[in-house]
């Protein structure tokens, strides 16, 4: 389903651990619904590339693995839900992490229509295997496709893994997502609109899956 220009805003929240696929998923559904992505992951790391303020605070935390305050998190996403390109929806990757980073979207999005959450499920091994893989652009930060094998295919850019996909980190990661991501399960599973969808497929397996938890939850809140 494309969601048409005359219909409500379609708001989605992609959740799941590291290495589920969410960047990956957010950005077919973005592009195929006509939303922005926003990642929070992306924010941080365009922010310490260019050595802002926010990319100073960052950057320790995101190297660790551990999470950056709720407070900065919140003030980021807020502003950048208030752009006008996100006035019809958007599809968030990596945002909201918290409790309280949920309360504080289920506030910012009051009135602009429902939240669409799609819960990405993939075993601890299998999340673990494929982030030791993993690798991205050192120039636009795009996440690699498995079939590419030289450099980047949108901007050729050389391709090397992240910092925080190294094994250690990324147990830190794995727990802190246990800690203070996965209870947001909890929080959100009663709606309507909650769909956990099987991560553990080939990507266009879980796109088509995607598609049809995304009809039948806009079909749950009548959009
Ligand atoms: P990601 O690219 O989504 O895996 O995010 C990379 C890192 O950025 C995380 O390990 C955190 O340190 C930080 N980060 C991204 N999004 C959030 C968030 N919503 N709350 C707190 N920290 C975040």
């Amino acid at each position: 389903m494309t969601h048409g220009a005359d219909r409500q805003a379609l708001n989605v929240v992609m959740l799941g651990p590291p290495g589920a696929g969410k960047g990956t998923q957010a950005e077919r559904l973005a592009k195929t619904q006509g939303l922005p992505k926003i990642s929070t992951g992306d924010i941080l790391r365009e922010a310490v590339q260019a050595g802002t303020d926010l990319g100073l605070v960052a950057r320790t935390t995101m190297e660790a693995g551990i999470l950056v305050g709720d407070d900065v998190m919140i003030g980021i996403v807020r502003e950048r839900l208030d752009r006008e390109d996100a006035r019809r929806g958007f599809v968030l990757d990596g945002f909201p992490r918290t409790v309280v980073q949920a309360a504080a979207l289920d506030a910012m999005v009051d009135g602009r229509g429902p939240l669409v959450v799609l819960d990405i499920v993939v075993p601890e091994d299998v999340l673990v295997r494929r982030l030791a893989t993993r690798r991205i652009c050192s120039r636009c930060g795009v996440n690699a496709a498995v079939e590419w094998t030289g450099d980047c295919q949108k901007c050729g850019g050389s391709l090397i893994a992240r910092i925080d996909d190294g094994v250690e980190i990324v147990r830190e990661r794995l727990k802190i997502f246990l800690r203070q991501t996965k209870p947001l399960v909890d929080y959100y599973s009663t709606r309507s609109t909650f769909r956990s969808i099987d991560g553990n497929q080939p990507p266009d397996v879980v796109t088509a899956r995607i598609g049809s938890a995304m009809d039948e939850a806009c079909r749950s809140a009548r959009l």
